[in-house]
């Protein structure tokens, strides 16, 4: 995806490179990276809080969520930011002001669209999560409400692993988030956080009973876009980037 923007704008000197990295070498991987000049990073499972925690500068939504995805060596400062928030917002594309929003899961992801959410004005932000405690948690955490039953709204955001690797059916699928076709059917948008080979099975259930749907792809290109424009300070080729990603997961 990063590679597909450097080339459509011509920039030949930049490069994106994936680094695993166990979390004991977390923190002075960061040091390291930052001492041989490179631009910044993107952190994902299980470094984001460690990122936030290391940084020196951090933006609100950063901060509120409790985890940064986008680092920023800027001179000797490491500044921290959360592009997770705006980039789903980003990738649903409307305002989400004055809508009832559902959010399934209470992990890291879900967090972030909840703050994203709560933040552009949703009238009800309610979390179900498989564990009901941490739902609870994260919805007082927040200023959220928490549900034992994914209730009806306008907007469904599936921010659990539940698809992921394309192996549950529909049915298995809906029964996983506790979805019933009614509440489904409700929701003007569904955004499945989960991407890989192909459309996912909700994402497949959400289209066949009339909601729009927004794939995980399509919110990874848009936090991506905006981590792009922090570290380049040019406007993301939003098209390239998505058929970069797309390429790349086939
Ligand atoms: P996480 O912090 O590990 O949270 C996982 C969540 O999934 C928890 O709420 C967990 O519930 C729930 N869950 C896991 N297995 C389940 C099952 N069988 N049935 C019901 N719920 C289940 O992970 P995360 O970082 O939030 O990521 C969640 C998903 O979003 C992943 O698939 C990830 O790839 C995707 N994601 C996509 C993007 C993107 O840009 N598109 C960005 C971030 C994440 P419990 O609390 O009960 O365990």
């Amino acid at each position: 995806m990063h590679a597909a923007a450097f080339a459509a704008l011509g920039m030949t000197g930049w490069r994106y490179q994936r680094l695993p990295v166990p979390p004991a070498l977390f923190a002075e991987t960061v040091v390291a990276l930052s001492a041989v000049g490179l631009r910044g990073a993107n952190v994902t499972i299980p470094h984001k809080q460690a990122a936030l925690t290391l940084a020196d500068e951090a933006d609100p939504a950063a901060r509120a969520i409790g985890a940064a995805n986008t680092l920023t060596f800027d001179g000797g400062v490491l500044r921290a930011e959360n592009t997770d928030a705006p980039g789903l917002l980003n990738a649903l594309g409307v305002s989400v002001h004055g809508l009832r929003v559902t959010v399934l899961g209470a992990g890291g992801s879900a967090r972030a669209a909840v703050w994203a959410l709560l933040d552009a004005g949703a009238a009800e932000v309610t979390i179900w999560n498989r564990t009901h405690e941490r739902a609870l948690a994260t919805a007082r955490d927040l200023g959220a409400l928490a549900a034992r039953k994914p209730p009806p709204g306008d907007v469904l955001v599936n921010c659990t692993a539940v698809g992921l690797g394309g192996r549950s059916s529909e049915a298995d699928t809906l029964k996983q988030l506790a979805l019933s076709v009614d509440v489904l059917a409700d929701c003007e948008y569904v955004v499945d956080l989960v991407y890989g080979d192909g459309r996912t099975a909700l994402a497949t259930a959400a289209g066949r009973v009339g909601a729009r749907v927004v794939d995980g792809l399509d919110v990874l290109v848009h936090q991506g876009a905006l981590s792009f424009a922090v570290w380049t300070g040019r406007p993301p080729p939003l098209d390239a980037m998505r058929a970069g990603a797309r390429a790349a997961g086939r």
